[in-house]
C-alpha cells in the first residue's frame, strides 16, 4: 500500500507523525481501510494552497487515492487516537471508530496541522460501529465547518470530501463518503480523561507535556505549567464559546469528547445556527432534554472544562485540597472572561465602540424584545446594519420604536460617527449564515450527484460580512413549512 515518495512529492504533503512519540497506550497504529471505487467529490482549493499542496496533484488520481485512504504517503505512520469522554454527562471510552490520523503536515510557513481522515473504515475503537461516514453529514461538516472558518471563528477545517464507491446503511443506503479534516490538532477534553482513567500519572504528564509543546509553547518553562494548562484551555474556549453565542452558531453534542485543547470548533454533527431567537433553541433529535440548547452553551463550556480539571488534578499539586482548590479557581474565571467577550462583541453588533454601564440594559432589552417577537437572529442585526426596517415585523413594535431610540442617543454617545458605526456593524454582523434548509437543499441535490448547490452555497458563505448583491437570496428565512428543523447526528 505505500506509494514511492517521488510520486507524491509534487502534490507538497510533508508529514511527520509526533503523536507516535506518546506512550503507545493513546493511539492504535492502523493503516486506512482502502475505499473500493473512490472518485473526487470535493477539493478546498484555497486551504490547499495555504497549507502549501498543489491542487492540482491533490485532484490527480493519486491525490484521490490519499484521500481514500488507498495510499499512505511516505513518511506517515498511520493511526487511531485513544479518547473517552462524557457523552450528554455519561462517561464512555470512545476512540477514533472511523477516522485516521494521517499524520501532522508542516506547512511552508512553519504551521503544524493534524490531517485525518474521517470515514476511513473500522478501527481498534469502532464498537459496533461500521467506521464509515455518508455523503451528507460529510459535506455538511465540510459546509459548516469552512463557513465558521470565514465568520472568524477558530474550528477545524475541511480540505476534502471524497466517495467511496460504496454504500453505507443508515435508515436507508447513502453514498459512503470520507472527509479529510485539518485540525491545529485533536487532542481532545476527553483525550486527558482517557489519560485520567485508563492510564498511570507519566502517561497523563506525556500528554499535558506534548500538548504545551503543541499548543502553549509559551508556557513550557514556567513552574506549575499544568495548572496554565487548564488557564489557557480556558481563555482559548471561553473566547470560543462567546463567539458561538455572538453568530448563533450551536454545537448540538458539545460531549467532552468534542471539545479541543487547542479551543478549535470539533466534529460537526448536529450543529445548526439559530434562527428565532430564543435561548432554549435546540435543532438536534437526540438532545430532548436541551442540554445542549443555545442558552446553555457558556454552562456546559464550564462543565466540560471542570473534567479537564478533574483529569489534570494529579499534574497540578500533590496535595488533593490544594490541587482542587487551584484548579477550581482556574475553572470559575470563565464566567468573567466569557461576560466580557461577549459583552464587547455585542457592542460591536450595535455599533458601540466605548463601554458604557447601561449597555449590558441595552443589549438585554432588545433580546427581551426579539425573544417575545420571535425576531430572527442574523436578520435582526442584519437590518439594524443596513436600515431595512421595512423587512421585519419586529420593528413595527411600539417596545422596539422605543428601545431604537435609546439605541440611537447611545450611538450619539461617542466620539465616532454614524457612519463609523454602522461601519462597525458589517465587520461584525454577519449578512448570511448557513441557513439550514439552503444546507439541506444543498446535500440533497449532493446526495443525487450535483454539487451546483454546494458550491454555491460555499461562494456565498465565502464572505459573511461582504453585503453582496449575491447573498440576499441566502439571508431569506425559509418557507413557513421548513421552520420545525431537526438534524440528525450525522454519522
Ligand atoms: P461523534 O458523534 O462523531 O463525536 O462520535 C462519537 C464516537 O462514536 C467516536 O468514538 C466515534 O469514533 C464513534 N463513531 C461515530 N460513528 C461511527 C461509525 N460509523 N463507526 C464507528 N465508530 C463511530
Ligand atoms: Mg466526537
Amino acid at each position: 500500500m505505500k506509494i514511492k515518495t517521488d510520486e507524491i512529492m509534487d502534490s507538497g504533503w510533508n508529514f511527520d507523525n509526533t503523536y507516535i512519540n506518546l506512550p503507545s497506550k493513546f493511539y492504535s497504529v492502523q493503516d486506512p481501510v482502502p475505499a473500493m471505487s473512490p472518485s473526487h467529490i470535493i477539493l478546498n482549493k484555497s486551504l490547499a494552497r495555504y497549507l502549501g499542496l498543489n491542487a492540482s496533484s491533490l485532484e490527480s488520481n493519486q491525490g484521490l487515492k490519499v484521500f481514500a485512504g488507498n495510499s499512505i504517503p511516505d513518511g506517515t505512520v498511520p493511526i487511531a487516537q485513544a479518547y473517552a469522554g462524557h457523552q450528554f454527562g455519561h462517561f464512555t471510552m470512545l476512540g477514533d471508530g472511523r477516522a485516521i490520523l494521517l499524520g501532522e503536515h508542516l506547512t511552508p510557513d512553519g504551521e503544524i496541522f493534524d490531517i485525518q481522515l474521517k470515514g476511513a473504515g473500522k478501527t481498534k475503537f469502532s464498537r459496533g460501529g461500521d467506521g464509515r461516514a455518508a455523503i451528507g453529514p460529510m459535506l455538511r461538516e465540510y459546509i459548516i465547518s469552512e463557513a465558521m472558518h470565514s465568520l472568524g471563528i477558530p474550528t477545524t477545517r475541511s480540505l476534502a470530501v471524497v466517495s467511496t464507491g460504496e454504500k453505507v446503511y443508515r435508515e436507508r443506503p447513502l453514498t459512503g463518503a470520507i472527509l479529510t479534516r485539518v485540525a491545529k490538532s485533536h487532542i481532545r477534553v476527553g483525550t486527558f480523561q482517557y489519560a485520567r482513567v485508563y492510564c498511570d500519572k507519566e502517561d497523563l504528564k506525556a500528554l499535558a507535556d506534548y500538548s504545551i509543546d503543541r499548543h502553549y509553547p509559551d508556557i513550557t518553562n514556567i513552574p506549575n505549567k499544568y495548572l496554565l494548562l487548564l488557564r489557557k484551555v480556558v481563555e482559548r474556549q471561553a473566547s470560543l464559546i462567546s463567539k458561538w453565542q455572538l453568530v448563533g452558531f450551536i454545537h448540538g453534542v458539545m460531549n467532552t469528547d468534542n471539545m479541543t485543547i487547542s479551543g478549535e470548533t470539533i466534529d460537526y454533527g448536529p450543529c445548526a445556527f439559530m434562527d428565532t431567537y430564543s435561548l432554549s433553541t435546540v435543532f438536534s433529535s437526540i438532545d430532548s432534554q436541551g442540554r445542549y440548547a443555545y442558552g446553555n452553551q457558556p454552562k456546559i463550556g464550564i462543565w466540560n472544562l471542570s473534567r479537564l480539571a478533574d483529569a489534570l488534578l494529579p499534574l497540578i499539586d500533590d496535595n488533593v485540597e490544594r490541587a482542587v482548590e487551584l484548579a477550581t479557581r482556574e475553572v470559575s474565571k470563565f464566567s468573567s472572561i466569557y461576560n466580557d467577550l461577549w459583552e464587547d462583541g455585542m457592542r460591536k453588533k450595535l455599533g458601540l465602540y466605548n463601554k458604557q454601564d447601561s449597555d449590558l440594559d441595552l443589549i438585554n432589552e432588545l433580546f427581551a424584545i426579539m425573544e417575545a417577537k420571535k425576531a430572527d437572529y442574523t436578520n435582526t442585526f442584519r437590518a439594524l446594519t443596513l436600515d431595512k426596517f421595512n423587512e421585519m415585523y419586529i420593528f413595527e413594535t411600539g417596545e422596539y420604536k422605543e428601545w431604537y431610540d435609546k439605541w440611537i442617543r447611545r450611538l450619539a454617545n461617542q466620539d465616532q460617527t454614524l457612519e463609523e458605526a454602522k461601519k462597525l456593524m458589517r465587520d461584525n454582523n454577519p449578512s448570511v449564515i448557513p441557513r439550514n434548509h439552503r444546507v439541506e437543499e444543498a446535500l440533497e441535490n449532493a446526495e443525487r450527484g450535483d454539487l451546483g448547490l454546494v458550491d454555491k452555497l460555499l461562494k456565498v458563505l465565502e464572505n459573511p460580512y461582504e453585503y453582496s448583491k449575491d447573498q440576499e437570496e441566502y439571508a431569506k428565512l425559509p418557507p413557513e413549512s421548513q421552520v420545525a428543523y431537526k438534524t440528525f447526528c450525522g454519522t
